[in-house]
C-alpha cells in the first residue's frame, strides 16, 4: 500500500454513553453511489437491530467510515478522513470506536490491523452485512441488541431519488482497474430483490429510480433465468408506473447496447432517454492495450444509432488520459472524438497507476505533467460542451423533481433536477418561483442557465405550457 499517514492510538468503549439509551452509530460515506447504497443497507441493519443513526460524530458511540479505493487518491482521502475523525475524537469526541468498512478494508485486507491502530475494526465489503456483529461486538454489548418494530425494508432514503444496486462485483478486468479485486466476481442481484425494494422505495416517496451497478449491460447473464437489462426496467418500471415517477440506468459497457436494450430504452415511458456508457478511450491500439475492446468507427456508430433510435438521447461518458504508452496524437484523439460524438456530460480522469492492476507494471507511464497537461484538454472540451448542453434546454417546457430547498443571498429557492440531469453529477435546476415539495414532480419553464446549472420557474397551468 503506497498511502502515506500517521499512528495513533485506539481508545475502547462500552455500549452507549448515555447509560441505558440505545447506541449512536455516525456514518461517513466517500465515494461513489454503490457506497451510498452500501451504507444506507448497513444504517439499516443496524437500525432494525435497535441502534439509532446519528448525525454527528459528537453526539455518537461508533463512528462508521465507508471508505472508497477506486484510484490511489480516494484511498488516500479515506485514510485521511479516518485519521481526521481519530483527531477530532482525541481532543474533545470523546470515546468514539471507528469501524472502516467497505473498499479499502477489501484491497489491503490484513495489511490494515497493524498499519491503521486508530481503527477499532475492519469490514470488507463482502462482510458488510455482519456489520451488526460487528458493531455490537465494538460496543462490548454483551446481548445483541433486539429488533425494534417491524422488519422494515433495507433502505432509509429521505430525497426523491434512490440508486438501487443490481449488480456488484466486475469480471472485465480492464488493465487499469482495480474494482474486480476490490469487488470480486459479478454477480446479479435477482430480479424480486430488486423490484421489492425499488416498490417500497416508491411507497415511501421516492420518484427517481437510479439503477446502477459496475457493469449494468449484463446484469442477468449469470442467473439461472437468463433474464436481461432491457427485461428487468420493464419489471422495475411495473413498481414505478403507479407514481409517476423515473427509471435511470447507469454505467454500461459499451457492448451492452443490444437492440434490445436501446427499444426499452425508447418505448418504456417511465425509462428516461439517458445513458452512462464510460468509454475511457476511443483509440483501438489504446482500447485494446486497456483490455477493453472496440474501436473508434464502432463507439462512433453506437452513439450515431442511439441518437437516430432514440429522440431527445442524453450521452454521458467518461474519459480516461495518459495510460501507460498513450502518444499525444492518441491523446489528440479522444478530445477530437469526445467533441464530434458532443456528449452532454463527460467526466474525465488522469489514469492512476494502482497496485495489483496489469497497468501498473506496464513500462512506458506518463509523467505527471503530461497527464496533468492532457486531462485539461479533454476537460476544456467536455465542458463546453456540457454548457453548451446544458443552455440548449433554455426555453424548453419539461418535468423536475423537487430535491430539496437552498438559501441563496436572496432568501431561499426550490432546487431539482430534470429528466436529462443524473442527480449528484450532472447539475440542477434552481426555481425562481412557485410552490412545491421534496419529491413532487413539477413542470418547469427553463429560463436561463449558467455552467451546468438551469434556472426555472414552475408552470402552473396547462395554459402557460401551451
Ligand atoms: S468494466 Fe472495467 S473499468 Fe468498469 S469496473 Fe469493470 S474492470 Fe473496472
Amino acid at each position: 500500500m503506497s498511502v502515506t499517514y500517521e499512528r495513533r492510538k485506539v481508545p475502547q468503549a462500552q455500549g452507549s454513553r448515555r447509560g441505558g439509551e440505545a447506541p449512536r452509530c455516525y456514518f461517513l460515506t466517500l465515494g461513489c453511489a454503490k457506497n451510498e447504497v452500501d451504507t444506507d443497507r448497513m444504517r439499516a441493519l443496524l437500525t432494525r437491530a435497535g441502534f439509532v443513526a446519528s448525525e454527528d460524530a459528537r453526539d455518537a458511540d461508533v463512528a462508521l467510515i465507508n471508505t472508497c479505493s477506486f484510484l490511489a487518491a480516494a484511498t488516500q482521502e479515506s485514510i485521511e478522513a479516518t485519521l481526521q475523525l481519530a483527531q477530532e475524537r482525541d481532543e474533545g469526541i470523546g470515546n468514539l470506536p471507528i469501524v472502516m468498512c467497505g473498499c479499502v478494508p477489501s484491497r489491503y485486507g490484513e495489511e490494515l490491523e497493524d498499519e491503521l491502530p486508530e481503527v477499532a475494526a475492519f469490514v470488507p465489503v463482502q462482510e458488510e452485512g455482519r456489520i451488526v456483529e460487528v458493531v455490537s461486538d465494538v460496543l462490548g454489548l454483551v446481548t445483541p441488541m433486539s429488533p425494534q418494530g417491524t422488519m422494515s425494508p433495507l433502505r432509509t432514503i429521505e430525497g426523491a431519488s434512490a440508486y438501487v444496486k443490481i449488480s456488484d462485483g466486475c469480471d472485465r478486468f480492464c488493465a487499469f482497474c482495480a474494482i474486480p479485486y476490490i469487488r470480486g466476481a459479478y454477480f446479479s442481484r435477482p430480479a424480486a430483490d430488486i423490484c421489492s425494494e425499488v416498490h417500497h422505495l416508491m411507497e415511501g416517496g421516492v420518484r427517481e429510480i437510479v439503477l446502477i451497478g459496475q457493469d449494468t449491460g449484463v446484469w442477468g447473464a449469470d442467473l439461472d433465468e437468463r433474464r436481461d437489462l432491457a427485461w428487468l426496467l420493464e419489471e422495475v418500471s411495473r413498481e414505478v408506473r403507479p407514481y409517476g415517477g423515473w427509471v435511470r440506468v447507469l454505467y454500461l459497457q459499451p457492448e451492452g447496447m443490444t437492440e434490445r436494450l436501446i427499444a426499452a430504452l425508447r418505448d418504456i415511458p417511465e425509462v428516461l432517454p439517458y445513458i452512462d456508457i464510460p468509454i475511457q478511450h476511443c483509440n483501438e491500439r489504446m482500447l485494446s492495450r486497456m483490455g477493453r475492446g472496440g474501436s473508434r468507427d464502432e463507439l462512433a456508430s453506437l452513439f450515431a444509432r442511439l441518437r437516430e433510435q432514440i429522440p431527445g438521447m442524453v450521452l454521458r461518458s467518461t474519459g480516461m488520459v495518459g495510460f501507460p504508452g498513450e502518444t499525444e496524437e492518441e491523446a489528440d484523439e479522444l478530445v477530437d472524438f469526445v467533441e464530434e460524438v458532443g456528449f452532454d456530460y463527460t467526466s474525465v480522469f488522469a489514469y492512476s497507476q494502482e497496485d495489483g492492476t496489469a497497468a501498473a507494471e506496464m513500462p512506458d507511464q506518463i509523467d505527471e505533467e503530461t497527464k496533468l497537461e492532457r486531462t485539461q484538454r479533454l476537460m476544456d472540451v467536455a465542458e463546453q460542451l456540457g454548457f453548451q448542453a446544458t443552455a440548449r434546454h433554455v426555453g424548453e417546457v419539461v418535468d423536475v423533481i423537487i430535491d430539496g430547498v437552498e438559501r441563496t443571498d436572496e432568501g431561499t429557492e426550490l432546487i431539482g433536477h430534470a429528466w436529462f440531469q443524473a442527480p449528484d453529477s450532472d447539475g440542477a435546476v434552481h426555481i425562481e418561483s412557485g410552490e412545491a415539495a421534496v419529491g413532487d414532480i413539477v413542470t418547469c419553464r427553463l429560463v436561463d442557465s449558467f455552467c451546468y446549472e438551469l434556472v426555472g420557474t414552475i408552470v402552473e397551468d396547462a395554459e402557460e405550457v401551451a
